[in-house]
C-alpha cells in the first residue's frame, strides 16, 4: 500500500492506525458480517489495526486468519454458558492497582491497557477491549509508587512480568524508568516483557530500544504468534535485534477455533518460529471469556493437536499446553502411562507402540548375582 508516512516509524504506524470502517475498506474487502459487527462493537469493544497487520490480511477472504483476530465478530455479542470476564482471576489476586500476585514467586504488572492491535480473543478482554471496564481506576496515570512498595515490601518476589495491555506502547522512556525502578529492587532477579508488538507492529522494536533494555539484563520477552503468515521478515527482524541484545524470545500462543486448531497450521506455526529462534513456550487453551467464548475448541482437539506434535517435531519446538483456573496454569499431560503392575510400568511411546520397564528407578530394581 502506498502512504504518505514512514512506514518504518513506530509511532507512525501506531498514530495511522485503522479505526473506522471507512479506512479499513480501503486495506480490505470488508464483509457484511465484518461491517455488521463494526457498527454493533460501537460503544461497547474497542478495535484497532495496524496497517502493517492490516498488510498481511487477505482482502478477499473473510475467514482470513489475521481478519478474525484484529477485525470485530458479532460473535462477540454472544453469551455462552459459563463465560465470564474474568474466568483467571486477574482481579482476585490483584493487590495493588497493577499488581497481580497468583503464584508465590513471581507477579505481574498490568502497566497500560493499551494495544497497537486489539485482539478479539484477548483473555484480558475485559481489561483492553470492553469498553464497559478496565481493572485500572481512575488513578492510571498516577505514579506506579504503590506498585513498586509492593515488590520492596514482598522479598519472595524474585520474576516480574511486565504486560497489560502490551507495556511496549509506551515510550522507551518511560518504560526506562519503569525498569530502572524495578531493577533498584534487590530480590527482582529477572524482569519478563509479555508484548505483541514484535506480531502486530515489529517496527516497535528498534535498535535503541534494545540498547536500553540491554542495561537492564536479565530481561526476557514473550511475544504470542498464533499463525504462520505472522511469521515475516519485519517480525524476524524485530527478533533477531532482540536475540542480538541477549533477550530470549519465547512465544506463548492461544489454540483459537479457526485460526490455528489443526495441526498441519499449528505444526507450521512452531517450525516457522524455530526457523527465526523464537522458542514456543506455551500453547494456551482459550479461556472462556465473555465476548471470546466462540473461539475455544474442545479440550480433546488440543490434546489430538499436542499428541500429533510430541515425538514428531523437535523437542524445543514443542509448547506445554496450558489451561488457565483461578488456581493458576495447569499444564494438561498426554496420557502415556498405560499400567503400572507386577510386570512393571507400562508406557505408550508417541507411536503409540507399548513399552514395558521391569523396573521404574534403581530404588525397585533387583540385583543380577
Ligand atoms: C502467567 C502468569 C504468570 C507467569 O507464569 P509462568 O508460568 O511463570 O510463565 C505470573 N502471574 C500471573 C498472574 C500469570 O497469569
Ligand atoms: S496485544 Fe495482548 S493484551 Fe493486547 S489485545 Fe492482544 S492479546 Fe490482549
Amino acid at each position: 500500500m502506498n502512504v504518505s508516512w514512514d512506514w518504518n516509524d513506530w509511532n507512525q504506524q501506531f498514530r495511522n492506525r485503522i479505526q473506522t470502517l471507512e479506512e479499513l475498506k480501503k486495506h480490505i474487502h470488508v464483509s457484511a458480517e465484518e461491517e455488521a459487527a463494526i457498527k454493533r462493537s460501537e460503544g461497547i469493544y474497542r478495535w484497532a489495526v495496524t496497517p502493517y497487520y492490516a498488510s498481511l490480511m487477505d482482502p478477499n477472504d473473510p475467514n482470513c486468519p489475521i481478519r478474525k483476530q484484529a477485525i470485530p465478530s458479532s460473535n462477540e455479542f454472544i453469551k455462552y454458558d459459563y463465560s465470564d470476564v474474568d474466568p483467571v482471576g486477574d482481579t482476585k489476586y490483584r493487590v495493588t492497582n497493577r499488581v497481580v500476585h497468583k503464584y508465590p514467586d513471581r507477579i505481574i504488572m498490568l502497566i497500560t491497557d493499551t494495544c497497537p492491535v486489539y485482539c478479539r480473543h484477548c483473555t484480558r478482554k475485559y481489561h483492553t477491549t470492553d469498553l464497559d471496564g478496565t481493572y485500572f481506576g481512575d488513578n492510571e496515570v498516577q505514579t506506579f509508587e504503590d506498585d513498586f512498595k509492593y515488590i520492596e515490601d514482598h522479598p519472595e518476589i524474585r520474576d516480574v512480568l511486565l504486560t497489560g495491555g502490551d507495556p511496549l506502547t509506551y515510550s522507551d522512556r518511560k518504560l526506562e524508568k519503569i525498569i530502572g525502578r524495578l531493577r533498584s529492587i534487590p530480590h527482582v532477579e529477572i524482569i519478563r516483557i509479555g508484548s505483541r508488538y514484535p506480531v502486530l507492529l515489529p517496527q516497535r522494536i528498534t535498535k535503541e530500544f534494545c540498547e536500553m533494555l540491554e542495561k537492564y539484563h536479565p530481561i526476557w520477552l514473550n511475544t504470542h504468534f498464533n499463525h504462520p503468515k505472522e511469521v515475516t521478515e519485519e517480525s524476524a527482524r524485530a527478533v533477531d535485534l532482540l536475540l542480538r541484545h541477549g533477550i530470549p524470545v519465547q512465544n506463548q500462543s492461544v489454540l483459537l477455533k479457526g485460526i490455528n486448531d489443526d495441526l498441519d497450521t499449528m505444526k507450521e506455526l512452531l517450525h516457522e518460529l524455530v526457523k527465526i529462534r523464537v522458542r514456543p513456550y506455551y500453547l494456551y487453551h482459550c479461556d472462556n471469556v465473555t465476548g471470546v467464548s466462540h473461539f475455544m475448541t474442545s479440550l480433546e482437539k488440543g490434546i489430538e493437536i499436542m499428541k500429533g506434535l510430541v515425538g514428531y517435531t523437535t523437542g524445543f519446538a514443542t509448547p506445554n499446553y496450558i489451561i488457565t483456573t483461578i488456581n493458576g496454569k495447569i499444564p494438561i499431560p498426554i496420557e502415556t502411562i498405560i499400567d503400572y503392575n507386577e510386570d512393571g510400568l507400562v508406557l505408550k511411546s508417541y507411536e503409540n507402540k507399548e513399552t514395558i520397564l521391569p523396573y521404574l528407578t534403581p530404588e525397585g530394581a533387583v540385583e543380577v548375582k
